[in-house]
């Protein structure tokens, strides 16, 4: 059971009374009273009567980056949705591939972009657009800008460094919390520590690299779906449609858990990365699981809650899984009196060897069946 659960008895008069409880309650366990137990109806009491344990579940978000995660997620939506504006415009409005009779788009057909006597010419002409208008909508990279250094720059480099900053925040509160006196600048200043400047950025090129990737997926299907749709003679409204659907099911979808697991997974790097920071400083602490306890926690997470690990342990356990929505707490153990002044840090860059460059792998299966929500499909819910 969830360790922020607060466990509350109530006695509910009748079915329907505890029917509505259990409608507005997240979690319901409904139990016999033992006999002495407040709530112990007396013997052969009303049979309506019962006792129902409610354990009402506060609802909290342990890295602090909903609203941080709902942004990104809606910025990668509204560039996806921009590129299937534009392809619905070639395909349709300008009649790129010029299969509607003569006359009907005569505006529109003296485009006829990718109209080629071959089919397959007609399908790598579109291929070429595409990825064109790609690296200008989703991508967000320059003309002549090569895919390599394109994550320097690219817009979602600050979402990625915003949840990392976040997470050293975090992690200050925290061990000040925990009795450690922190410096302001201890915060302020993450960014011109090696150490964190290194990480953010291993960071921002994968989650960069990955968005590049679900463009490449996407292109698959597409040209596939494409092809297809053009050798079985499909108009341009079909041919359009289709496009659409295979954006919205494998670049949105994607893209989002993406975005959603990528400000996880720098809020969980920057608290370690800060932990081993004031653990060199003489702070003796351990990292704890912590999940949002609501309803929509897998069992996987679940069972981690509260789970403590040595630093080195805890290192690229979380996310758990794409959308996992899990959080490091310090357990702070010893050493409590220190002052954590960044200035006075001496942390080695070995934090981020190339050993651990290796580990810093994506959460396995970023786009697979096992990329649900930390809410479990488990669970028959699929809220977002
Ligand atoms: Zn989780
Ligand atoms: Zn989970």
């Amino acid at each position: 059971m969830a360790t922020n659960a607060i466990a509350v008895r109530t006695v509910v008069r009748d079915e329907a009374a505890a029917a509505l409880s259990a409608a507005m309650l997240n979690r319901i366990t409904a139990r016999a009273p033992m006999a002495g137990e407040v709530g112990a109806p007396p013997f052969f009491a009303n049979q309506r009567r019962r006792v129902v344990t409610v354990n009402v579940v506060r609802r909290r978000d342990p890295s602090q980056t909903a609203t941080l995660r709902r942004r990104f997620e809606r910025a990668v939506r509204r560039r996806f949705l921009s590129l299937i504006r534009r392809i619905t415009a070639e395909v349709l409005e300008l009649d790129g591939f010029a299969l509607e009779p003569a006359g009907l788009a005569a505006i529109a057909t003296n485009r006829k972009r990718f109209d080629f006597p071959r089919r397959d010419e007609k399908v790598a002409a579109f291929m070429r657009w595409l990825q064109a208008a790609q690296r200008q909508e989703i991508l967000g990279i320059a003309e002549g800008v090569p895919l390599s250094t394109a994550a320097q720059s690219a817009w979602t480099r600050t979402y990625i460094e915003t949840a990392y900053q976040r997470g050293i925040a975090d992690a200050g509160a925290k061990l000040r919390a925990g009795g450690a006196t922190v410096d302001p600048t201890w915060v302020s200043g993450a960014f011109n520590r090696p150490v964190h400047a290194d990480r953010v950025g291993l960071i921002y090129t994968r989650a960069f690299e990955e968005l590049a990737g679900i463009t490449e997926a996407m292109d698959k299907a597409i040209s596939k779906t494409l092809a297809q749709g053009l050798a079985e003679g499909r108009s341009p409204r079909d041919i359009a449609r289709q496009l659409r659907d295979r954006v919205q099911k494998i670049g949105i979808t994607r893209a989002r858990t993406i975005a959603r697991t990528e400000v996880i997974a720098a809020h969980a790097d920057a608290t370690l990365n800060a932990y081993a920071e004031a653990k060199v400083e003489g702070v003796e602490l351990e990292a704890e699981w912590s999940t949002t306890g609501d309803a929509k926690v897998c069992p996987v997470c679940e069972r981690l809650e509260g789970r403590v690990f040595s630093l080195r342990k805890a290192r690229n356990m979380l996310p758990a899984h794409p959308n996992c929505r899990c959080a490091w707490r310090p357990k702070v153990v010893g050493g409590s009196g220190i002052v954590l002044n960044w200035r006075a840090i001496s942390v080695p860059r070995a934090l981020s060897t190339r050993n651990e460059r290796r580990r810093s792998r994506p959460p396995r299966a970023l786009s697979g069946a096992h990329a649900h929500r930390c809410s479990g499909r488990a669970r028959g819910r699929g809220s977002p």
